[in-house]
């Protein structure tokens, strides 16, 4: 994968520092024990200029990351809405990712961190194609990890935690290891669960089916997207649970997510999925999203915020 495209501003508690100041100690509470809760949200390049998708959506799923983890701060949603924007046009970008972060800095030594300070950042810098170039068009090889999503009760996976994705890294690390694009993961009932930044979603029969937030899952805002878009289109959706099983007599298998996007899986444990082509439901899907996302389709939902030139909030 690509590295970090550097850019020159980070958005620091109600200022912005330079892209090379943006550093914190090595014992804070964050490195030492992954507390950093965070959001990967998108600008598109749209007709009226940068947008961003689904800001509020995204700034209310950080605050109830930041509830679930007793994260206090006062830079709460409507706050980062106009720092979102702001960092975007501060650094002069079009499309680009945009990473809020929450994190307990340095203070305690131990686990109840609450000596630790709370601290607010927000950066952004361009970013493509996720999984590669072609992803989109020729999709990917996906394989089942031996590795499985944490039981609920244990990490709550619908809080967008740093320390969530080691097991995402494991995931991953294993797939590519052994030739595959991405890795696909159960969860501990030995149902489908989700990828390592990304949700799952088949097609069979023309019904297009996701499995159900069962607390292994983070609640996409891509997949709520796909399937809000899909109801649109008069697919059938079923959100289910599902074995893992159904991926090999799938017609049509896809990943979602903010950096994904809408990703076609092409074969799953070295199985092509329906012909090896990307199918019609995930093409439709597909275009829709990508339209919708770059202003190029009305936006219904009122999904894009637009980028124009913000004071710094403080
Ligand atoms: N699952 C995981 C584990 C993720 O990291 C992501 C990316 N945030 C997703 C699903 C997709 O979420 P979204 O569509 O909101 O980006």
């Amino acid at each position: 994968m690509a590295p970090i495209t550097k850019a020159d501003w980070i958005w620091k508690e109600g200022e912005f520092i330079r892209w090379e100041d943006a550093q914190i100690h090595l014992l804070s509470t964050a490195v030492q024990f992954g507390t950093s809760v965070f959001e990967g949200i998108r600008c598109y390049e749209t007709p009226d200029g940068p947008a961003i998708f689904r800001l509020r959506d995204h700034l209310r799923r950080l605050h109830d990351s930041c509830r679930i983890y007793r994260l206090e701060t006062p830079w709460g949603p409507d706050r980062l809405h106009d720092v979102c924007r702001a960092i975007v046009g501060k650094n002069q970008l079009n499309a680009c990712y945009i990473r809020p972060m929450i994190l307990r800095g340095y203070g305690a030594a131990g686990l109840d961190a609450i000596g630790s300070s709370v601290e607010a950042y927000v950066a952004a810098w361009p970013w493509g194609t996720y999984l590669g170039a072609g992803a989109l068009e020729n999709g990917v090889d996906a394989c089942v990890t031996s590795w499985q999503r944490a039981a609920p009760n244990t990490l709550p996976m619908m809080a967008k935690t740093a320390g969530q994705y080691l097991n995402s890294q494991l995931m991953k690390w294993e797939a590519q290891r052994n030739g595959f694009h991405e890795a696909i993961a159960v969860g501990p009932g030995g149902l489908l669960s989700e990828g390592t930044g990304n949700n799952l979603f088949l097609v069979r029969n023309g019904v297009l089916i996701t499995p159900e937030l069962d607390g292994t899952i983070l609640a996409g805002i891509t997949a709520d997207t796909i399937l809000t878009l899909a109801r649109d289109l008069d697919i059938p959706v079923s959100v289910q649970q599902v074995p893992r099983e159904m991926l090999y007599t799938a017609d049509e298998l896809f990943l979602t997510g903010t950096a994904a996007e809408v990703t076609p899986i092409r074969s799953v444990d070295r199985l092509p999925v329906g012909d090896g082509k990307t199918g019609p439901v995930t093409r439709g899907l597909q275009q829709r999203y990508l339209a919708t996302v770059k202003g190029q389709a009305p936006d219904h939902y009122g999904w894009l915020t637009p980028v124009s030139a913000q004071p710094v909030p403080a």
